[in-house]
């Protein structure tokens, strides 16, 4: 039987690797919609089109490939053929993302291949982001907003980065994201028959077994 499983969450709730982990535990396909985004927004900075002309930054990725890889284990995400997988993770497209995923016409196209994807795994996947357990997969018979205390997150995108930022640019970028998100949907309140799950006191072995228990149940 096909299994979808539906996770939201802030940035640094640590939806990721804990998708990653559920995806891994229940051999199901996973599926990073922030990386869809973000691999958009690379695409966008690369070309050289205004990222204020929203017809331009629509078409543009309207006509763009964008392939990836659905493995737990090693995702990766490739836009027009190039392997973006890195280049995603830059502080560039992390400060240009929101502008991309608050266009309409972009988001209607990127929910519209989710979808795609989603239906297509034949076991079934994990899928992570925003607007998964309310716009892409609200029919999903699993659907976790993963939440977690601001200074929680804030060490978690510390300790993904490491020496590249300080705390103080660090918390200022989890803040900033939060607001600038904030615009596209209530990603921090869940909706009806969404379960919420606090990390902020869990270990990320335990929200991986909260979230297999939702689903063996
Ligand atoms: O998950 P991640 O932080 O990598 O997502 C990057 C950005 O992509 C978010 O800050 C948000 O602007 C956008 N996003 C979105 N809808 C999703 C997933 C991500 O708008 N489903």
């Amino acid at each position: 039987e096909r299994l979808v499983i539906a996770i939201d969450g802030p940035s640094g709730s640590g939806k990721s690797s804990t998708a990653r982990g559920v995806a891994k535990k229940l051999g199901l396909a996973y599926l990073d919609t922030g990386a869809m985004y973000r691999a958009a927004t690379r695409l966008v900075l690369d070309s050289g089109v205004d990222t204020g002309d929203a017809d331009a930054v629509a078409a543009l990725i309207e006509a763009a490939d964008i392939a990836s890889t659905l493995e737990p284990s090693d995702p990766a995400i490739a836009i027009n053929g190039t392997d973006v997988t890195e280049a995603i993770r830059e502080p560039a497209v992390s400060a240009a993302v929101s502008s991309v995923a608050t266009n309409l016409a972009v988001r209607a196209n990127l929910i519209a291949r989710q979808r795609a994807i989603i239906g297509g795994t034949r076991k079934g996947i994990v899928a992570e982001g925003r607007d998964i357990t309310t716009v892409v997969a609200p029919e999903a018979p699993v659907r976790v907003l993963l939440v977690a205390d601001p200074a929680a997150r804030v060490a978690r995108r510390q300790a993904e980065l490491g020496e590249k930022a300080t705390s103080a640019e660090v918390t200022d970028q989890v803040i900033r994201r939060d607001r600038d998100d904030s615009t596209v949907a209530a990603f921090t309140e869940a909706a009806d028959g969404v379960v919420v799950v606090d990390s902020t006191h869990l270990s990320l072995p335990e929200v991986i077994d909260v979230i297999v228990g939702l689903a063996r149940r």
